[in-house]
């Protein structure tokens, strides 16, 4: 039987998301098909709403749908204390530990030779310039525990020594 294009459309593109596998896109895919038509178009209207107004603040990286995002909107919160994360999914991490109301600052990756990463794809020259124009009193690398990560932390405390009191590498990183 010839397959239906439409739906096997739908189906690569909820297989390129991850941990989908091919069973689960084909079970989503039929899920849309039976939706009431509202429904699937507030899902792929919702999509590219989401697409269209969230971008990456650009003071600190993270993810925002004003122009600076809340966190460093926040006049309230510590604004000597500033952490490196690398994605924006680990400022979520540090914003559900109450104890924290620091700053973050996204690199939005690592530094990774398998994946061709330098240090040119990373958020560095916001961080420095940051850094160069505002005083923090300390700066906490927490990115995470892997060979990447460290090799990150390495060179980020590394180029911002200068400009900060103290840096202080979280030990084992977010899986605390
Ligand atoms: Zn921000």
């Amino acid at each position: 039987m010839e397959k239906l294009k439409s739906l096997t459309r739908v189906e690569e593109n909820f297989a390129k998301l991850p941990s989908v596998g091919k069973k689960s896109a084909e079970r989503m895919a039929y899920a849309l098909l039976d939706m009431p038509l509202e429904d699937a178009e507030e899902f792929y209207k919702s999509i590219r709403d989401m697409r269209e107004k969230i971008h990456t603040c650009p003071i600190c990286g993270f993810l925002s749908e004003s122009e600076v995002c809340p966190i460093c909107g926040d006049q309230a919160r510590n604004q000597e204390l500033l952490v490196v994360v690398s994605y924006p999914k680990d400022v979520l991490v540090f914003e559900n530990c109450e104890s924290f109301n620091g700053l973050y600052h996204v690199l939005n990756g690592v530094i990774s030779i398998a994946k061709g990463k330098t240090v040119e794809d990373l958020n560095i020259d916001s961080l420095i310039k940051r850094l160069q124009e505002h005083h923090f009193e300390e700066v906490i690398i927490a990115t995470n525990p892997t060979i990447e990560g460290e090799t990150t932390a390495l060179y980020i405390a590394k180029i911002i020594e200068p400009y900060c009191t103290t840096v202080t590498r979280l030990a084992y990183g977010l899986q605390m």
